[in-house]
């Protein structure tokens, strides 16, 4: 049995990051970034004005009130001929190209028009109002770096910028088989032993959540050719996920399943609770994970070693759940000699974070681990976890650090 960061290592270290591919920039949204995005432009590509106001020489300002004569306009989207000559001003409006001679612009409230004169009544600073050219980009400048997760902020710049494509790293597609002789689909009403195969939507959404692709195959029984069968035409994918089977069972067929058809393990068996029958392996780059049947230790173990490795096979070089940390609410007895994954609610009080565990820890209770759910990491040669004590929590749900109120 090895220990959780040795699994965690050898699952990285067999993780191979993807090829690029190239996307319309509406479909970039959560991709990573496979190379720099370097400008060839300018943003904005001319001084511009930040206010509805008048483009004034700044020296034409000494005394003020000083009265201005108007000798053009320039609303958005044109640029006028004219200059700003001493003792005039041009007409303009937020985003409008600063006019030749002009280094100030006057924002309309402090201004006064009759006549085809404007009296400004207060000056601004030398060089007031105004956005240089290139003051957001630079021509040259690498606007997405190689390994940026694409959020809304980058696209807006990309398009800016005027790139309608860009290059990222493939999702991997993601193969799921759960296997058990006891499972039935989501629309059969289960007869007696039998169990919905819930792992299949749950893990399917786990690797939608994580950018792969996921391909459910059909549920398969506890015989070995069909295990075989099903394995060997799911190891197309880039990633194959199994569910059960994995376990000390006579009728736990997955792992000689998979070395009888050339996957290289990496390990079985991890020293943590939930999920200890956990094993891995490869073949020509192609990562298996047997997860362990029981739902919720299905699930803990996506969150720790198959979402990370999904990540840095997109190229997110932060392929790892957040952490905080917190103090335990209350204490509690755990499994010595084991990693131990509490599923706890996080709550903020004065500026810290708070874990309480769930009232059950049973494994096979997968409520627990909804939307909200924390993962407190309870080291592995403590048998008691003291209340008061502040430990790691993987943020393993997006809704966990939601907040039903705002902070300010
Ligand atoms: P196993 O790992 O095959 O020994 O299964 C452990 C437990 O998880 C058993 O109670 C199974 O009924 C349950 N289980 C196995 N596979 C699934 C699945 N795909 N969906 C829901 N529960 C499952
Ligand atoms: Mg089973």
């Amino acid at each position: 049995m090895i220990s959780v960061a040795d699994a965690l290592a050898r699952v990285l270290e067999a993780t191979p990051v993807l090829g690029v591919e190239r996307v319309l920039l509406p479909d970039a949204l959560g991709r990573v970034a496979a190379a720099d995005v370097v400008s060839t432009r300018a943003v904005p590509a001319a001084p511009n004005s930040a206010m509805d106001g008048y483009a004034v020489r700044h020296a034409d300002l000494a005394a003020t009130p000083a009265r201005l004569r108007i000798v053009a306009t320039e609303p958005a989207g044109t640029v006028v001929a004219a200059a700003v000559e001493p003792g005039t001003a041009i007409k303009l409006f937020t985003g409008s190209v600063v006019p030749k001679g002009a280094d100030t612009v006057v924002r309309v409230e402090d201004t006064a028009e009759r006549d085809g004169v404007v009296e400004v009544q207060k000056a601004p600073a030398a060089g007031a109002n105004i956005r240089d050219a290139g003051e957001d980009v630079r021509p040259g400048q690498v606007v997405v770096g190689a390994g940026t997760v694409l959020g809304p902020a980058d696209l807006g710049v990309l398009a800016s910028v005027g790139r309608a494509t860009l290059s990222v790293h493939r999702r991997p597609r993601v193969a799921i088989v759960a296997t058990g002789s006891e499972l039935v689909e989501v629309d059969v009403e289960p007869g007696p032993g039998q169990v919905v195969n819930s792992n299949a939507y749950a893990l399917a959404a786990a690797v939608r959540e994580a950018g792969g692709e996921p391909i459910v195959h059909a549920i398969v029984g506890d015989r070995r050719e069909d295990i075989r069968a099903a394995l060997g035409e799911a190891l197309a994918a880039d990633v194959l996920l199994t569910s059960g089977g994995v376990s000390v069972g006579e009728h736990d067929h997955v792992k000689e399943t998979l070395d009888a058809l050339g996957v290289e393990r990496l390990f079985w068996r991890v020293a943590q609770k939930p999920g200890k029958p956990l094993t891995v392996g490869r073949r020509d780059g192609h990562l298996v994970f047997g997860l362990p049947g029981n739902p919720v230790s299905a699930l803990v173990c996506f969150a720790i070693y198959v979402r990370p490795a999904l990540r840095r096979m997109q190229g997110d070089p932060r392929a790892h759940l957040p952490v905080v940390h917190a103090r335990l609410g209350a204490g509690i007895r755990k499994a010595s000699g084991l990693t131990e994954f509490v599923r706890v609610r996080l709550d903020e009080r004065d500026g810290s974070w708070v874990a309480t565990p769930y009232a059950t820890q049973s494994s096979g209770v997968l409520s627990s681990l909804s939307a909200g759910a924390g993962l407190l990491v309870g080291p592995a040669d403590l048998d008691t976890l003291a209340a008061g004590a502040t430990y790691p929590v993987v943020v393993a749900g997006a809704g966990a650090l939601g907040r039903a109120v705002p902070a300010f």
